[in-house]
């Protein structure tokens, strides 16, 4: 997802109180960010942010830092934060390329990571830019607590097979998964959909989700 030229975005993100603007010097300092200690969890990715708010509105004991690329679509979240009567106050975001996830979290700093939707990169020369990559994996691994355990749901059958596949050279163990997530009673339980989801599922597809830890 990418919104080209959505004048002003930079300047409006600059002034938003939700976003941290210099990631990197929160790294191991995040409970300073949120004023508490309570356990941190981080969507890569969160597109226009439907998931990572309703989560951070369900979850008041649990803070959320939702990480997206590109500022087009980052504003498109801030609009809606900012929309709401009482916006949580457990929610950050970073405009940031995932590639330097390292950069912002210390070690063991994170508590879960979800991956929702995320970019399939099709050509096979691409694929370590994938957010399930072992590439990515590893970068996770240094970021998560040792309990802690990374979520990744998609209806796109290619990418959910690779992911599968990057389990066990990575290192991983791979806790859950289905190939049709709305109709496991299990993993279906408390599901709280993403933007893509709802626009996917509505057309059919069915919508894939695993669970991996080490
Ligand atoms: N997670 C949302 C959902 O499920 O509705 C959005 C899915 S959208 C297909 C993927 C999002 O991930 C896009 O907004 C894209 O800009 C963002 N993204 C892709 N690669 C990224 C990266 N390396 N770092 C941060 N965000 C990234």
């Amino acid at each position: 997802m990418r919104l080209r030229n959505v004048k002003g975005s930079r300047e409006t993100i600059a002034a938003n109180d939700y976003v941290v603007h210099t990631p990197e010097e929160q790294k191991g300092k995040w409970s300073e960010v949120f004023g508490n200690k309570n356990p941190i969890h981080i969507e890569v990715g969160m597109g226009k942010g439907k998931f990572i708010t309703e989560l951070a509105r369900q979850n008041p004991d649990i803070n959320y830092v939702g990480i997206e690329k590109y500022s087009s679509v980052l504003i498109r979240a801030l609009e809606k934060t900012d929309a709401l009567e009482t916006p949580p106050e457990n929610l950050r975001f970073v405009r940031m390329d995932a590639e330097n996830i390292c950069n912002m979290f210390a070690e063991h700093e994170v508590d879960r990571i979800y991956l929702n939707f995320s970019d399939p990169w099709p050509k096979d020369r691409h694929a370590k830019r994938r957010l399930t990559s072992t590439t990515y994996l590893g970068r996770y691994d240094k970021i998560l607590k040792p309990e802690g355990h990374v979520e990744f749901k998609t209806d796109n059958k290619d990418l959910f097979q690779f992911s599968l596949e990057q389990v066990e050279p990575a290192g991983w163990h791979l806790d859950a998964f289905t190939w049709d997530l709305h109709h496991d009673e299990t993993l279906n339980q408390g599901n709280v959909m993403t933007e893509y989801e709802q626009k996917f599922s509505s057309m059919g597809n069915p919508i894939c989700k695993l669970i991996v830890s080490r």
